[in-house]
């Protein structure tokens, strides 16, 4: 066995030798893979072996198409069959929250360059003819949905890795992982130590157990699963006679999946009573065996696909398959660079590792031997979760997760378990005021207040919800007065030290503020993508603050600290500084009755300290609502006094507390872009518009300052604008396509209803060269086409004199 390698992949399923093979692709081949047995020995080997596109992310649904294009691809390198069977797919719909959900989807597929087609009942019945379409109204048929053989794909990955060069050593059991000083590490294994540069975890159901060598927690956790295959059925073997081969049928209201398999069917449940499995860790010995048949949870499932699809209740059962698989708490993988970690990768948590590995693979390679994957991954970036995370978060997750696969998923919806989790000092407070909560990031948020007749709960809808009067009383009452709420979900970082102003320089693309001065900037990668969206604030000449999007903490934090250098000390103080934020006419008033200090000459992007009633605070002069505004910041122990100071100044004035709803429609207003939608790695600065805080004057060769000169003298293909709709009740959610002559050129990456103007709006990309005001383009809602025209002037405070003033 070699024992030194570039790369140690550790574990042999199939999401292990597709990253393998995919770094042998991608041009490095001294790469090697450890297996503790046979390859195949987690989940894979009892995978049904079913892959489909169909994801609401629509980067992850382009890398599922990416996986299943590959396997031909495969094929074609090894002289092995995977089995494919591409058959094609029906996902049905039985009530128009599922219909709307498959037209939303449709819509996405259109500038995916996918080719679904939404189908009705009688083409149900033509195409899947086993299915009762009793109360079906629709479905989406994929025709890239297929199935294949799990052991012959993995086996293909495998040949085609170790024809690029990669070593692969079975029954080598991993048992410490240790870091060297320099980085590199020590992998021990039975048949010796590996010294191996990097390390990538694909220990798929043994991956808690693998990370915890190396004192890393993996926010993943596995469940039971369980699949029929049935005896012979006539209508199939006559289908098969005729020369052809039955569909997979997804039937959301049943939770199950169907397809052929051999002259029967294959069907498995998404139940309900679902069950964890190895809650304190994977046994080492498992692996080869699968658990004992339990119909008891899936009994109501299998009385409803009797109903859905009757052949089966004369079918007899050939054999039961129940086996676990790993789940991260939303259902994507964790894959990226681990956060605090140096050479340590992840590619585990993967569900649906026939849909998905391909993808994983490929990321994974791109972002070790390129330092960036091409598009945006943050859906399964291992930094989407922090290290607030644990067991006793993840697993009700997971099971919300399991029990959630094939329901609808609402725009809107705030999904209950292991909540509330994190909360601030202002959580009782804000309930007794009519709180309805949202969650980011762990994090308990206020989405709107209610009052009177308000729903005490918003209910999850593609059209306007029920929570549409309180935002637009929210938003009149932050323009036409004050209102208030937290900043506890912005990320919050502390840069100080004597090297702290030339790291920002170097880090942040835009120009770095004077003492006493914030300014706005984005962050970019070498390639010139949007990785952040940030305030700097210049507290002293060696102090800064930065704010940005609070999901974002694990991900910046593995960004500044890969580029951190002597001289700055970096800090993640998202917790442990809160406060809240005031806007609108009245704020600097209510402010101005709470403070000794003179803030008459607190001008626009001025940040000053101050003390306000009895506490100490940092206040800025900005506000994301776009009004006339200032973020207060204090130390999160004193947030409930700051509190009272403020709300009391405020009740002369009418102020009112509000949400995150009323935030983002304010926003549209003035039309900011928002993180992860206008602004994320899928775009850059002058395609978004914030190439305007570059600062190309400074003599500092920024990240990403080459990409951004290239792009201000070439252009840019699209350009980000805003759009008013002329929408029904339904407004753009995210990625719509955005039509022209016929065509579609573009897609919607936010949008929503302007209270303030009273009009629905929307952001999207268009090709620059068509972009003018006053462009009239059609933008399909859930099926429907809506009149939209390009508007430049902000719908509110257009010259800023208020903003400013
Ligand atoms: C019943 C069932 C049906 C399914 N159906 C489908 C389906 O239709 N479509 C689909 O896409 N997915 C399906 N899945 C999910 C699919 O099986 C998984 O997504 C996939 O197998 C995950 O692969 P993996 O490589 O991440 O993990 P695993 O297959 O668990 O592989 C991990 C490997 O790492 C090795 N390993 C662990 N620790 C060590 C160590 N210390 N040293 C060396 N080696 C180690 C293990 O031996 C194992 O071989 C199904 C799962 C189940 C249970």
């Amino acid at each position: 066995m070699k024992l030194t390698t570039q790369v140690a992949v550790i574990g042999g399923g199939v999401v292990g030798c597709s990253v393998l093979y995919h770094l042998t692709k991608l041009g490095w081949t001294d790469v090697m893979l450890l297996e503790r047995s046979e390859l195949t020995s987690g989940s894979t080997w009892h995978a049904a072996g079913g892959f489909h596109t169909l994801n609401g992310d629509t980067n992850m649904a382009a890398l599922q198409g990416y996986t299943i294009r590959l396997y031909k691809e495969l094929e074609e390198i090894t002289g092995m069959s995977c089995g494919l069977h591409h058959v094609g797919g029906v996902t049905l719909a039985d009530n128009q929250d599922r219909f709307d959900m498959l037209l939303a989807e449709r819509a996405k597929h259109r500038f995916m360059g996918l080719e679904t087609e939404i189908v009705g009942p009688d083409e149900i019945k033509k195409i899947a003819p086993i299915t009762n379409t009793d109360g079906i109204i629709g479905a989406l048929y994929d025709p890239l949905d297929g199935h294949l053989d799990p052991s012959g794909t993995t086996h293909a990955y495998a040949k085609a890795a170790r024809m690029g060069g990669a070593t692969i050593e079975t029954h080598c059991m991993v048992r410490e992982t240790i870091q060297r000083t320099d980085g590199t590490w020590d992998v021990v294994t039975d048949k010796g130590t590996i010294h191996a540069e990097h390390i990538v975890n694909a220990g798929g159901l043994w991956a808690r157990e693998v990370g915890a060598m190396a004192g890393v927690y993996f926010p993943l956790h596995p469940m039971e699963h369980q699949y029929l295959v049935t005896d012979s059925i006539p209508q199939i073997e006559a289908i098969i006679d005729a020369g052809g081969e039955h569909p997979h049928v997804m039937d959301p209201a049943g939770e199950s999946y169907l397809r052929q398999e051999g002259r029967g069917l294959c069907i498995g449940f998404y139940e309900q009573p679902c069950k964890p499995w190895a809650v304190d860790g994977t046994p080492w010995e498992f692996g080869h065996e699968l658990l004992p048949d339990d119909y008891d949870k899936i009994t109501d499932s299998i009385e409803f696909a009797y109903k859905r699809f009757p052949v089966l209740a004369e079918a007899g059962v050939k054999s039961v398959i129940h086996g676990p698989f790993t789940f991260a708490p939303d259902g994507n993988p964790l894959v990226g660079p681990v956060p605090g970690m140096r050479n340590y990768w992840s590619a585990c948590g993967v569900m649906a590792g026939f849909s998905q590995g391909g993808g994983v693979g490929l990321t994974l390679a791109q972002w070790m031997i390129e330092g960036e994957p091409e598009r945006d991954v943050f859906a399964m970036d291992i930094a989407r979760f922090g290290d607030w995370i644990g067991p006793g978060y993840t697993r009700p997750k997971v099971i919300e997760n399991y029990q959630k696969r094939f329901s609808v998923a609402y725009p809107n919806e705030e999904l209950p378990a292991a909540r509330p989790n994190r909360t601030t000092p202002m959580y009782d407070i804000f309930s007794d005021l009519g709180a309805v909560w949202g969650q980011q990031y762990g994090l308990e948020v206020a989405n709107y207040f209610a009052q009177g007749d308000d729903p005490g709960y918003e209910t999850p809808s593609f059209r306007r919800s029920d929570a549409f009067e309180a935002t637009g009383r929210e938003v009149r009452a932050v323009r036409n007065g004050v209102g208030i709420n937290e900043v506890h979900n912005f990320g919050k970082y502390r840069i100080t030290g004597p090297g702290a102003r030339d790291w920002l320089d170097r880090i942040m693309a835009g120009r770095i503020p004077k003492p006493g001065r914030l300014s706005l900037t984005p962050m970019l990668s070498p390639k010139g993508k949007l990785i952040g969206d940030f305030t700097v604030s210049c507290l002293a000449e060696t102090e800064f603050q930065l704010t940005a999007s609070y999901g974002s903490q694990a991900f910046h934090m593995r960004w500044f600290l890969q580029h951190q250098h002597d001289g700055v000390t970096i800090e993640n103080i998202s917790d442990r500084l809160n406060g809240f934020q005031i806007a609108g006419p009245k704020a600097a008033t209510v402010l101005a009755t709470c403070t000794r200090t003179n803030i008459s000459n607190l001008t626009f992007l001025d940040v000053r300290r101050m003390t306000i009633g009895m506490t100490d605070c940092t206040v800025q002069r900005v506000s994301y609502t776009g009004d006339l505004g200032y973020e207060i910041y204090c130390d999160p122990m004193a947030q409930r006094q700051l509190w009272w100071t403020l709300w009391q100044a405020g009740q002369p004035h009418d102020m009112v507390p509000f949400g995150m709803r009323a935030m983002m429609s304010l926003r549209l207003d003035k039309f900011f872009g928002s993180w992860m939608s206008e602004f994320s790695p899928d775009y850059s600065a002058a395609e978004t518009g914030l190439d305007r805080f570059i600062a190309f004057t400074k003599n500092t060769n920024f990240i990403g300052r080459s990409a951004a000169e290239l792009e201000r003298t070439e252009g840019t293909a699209r350009k980000l604008v805003s759009f008013e709709v002329d929408a029904d009740d339904a407004d753009v959610n995210a990625y719509e396509p955005i039509w022209l002559d016929d065509k579609v050129v573009g897609f919607c990456t936010s949008g929503g209803y302007s209270h303030y103007v009273e009009k629905s709006t929307a952001m999207g990309f268009l090709p620059s060269d068509r972009v003018r005001d006053g462009l009239e383009v059609e933008i399909e809602i859930l099926g429907q086409m809506r009149k939209a025209r390009v508007i430049s002037t902000p719908l509110f405070d257009a010259d800023g004199e208020r903003m400013r003033g």
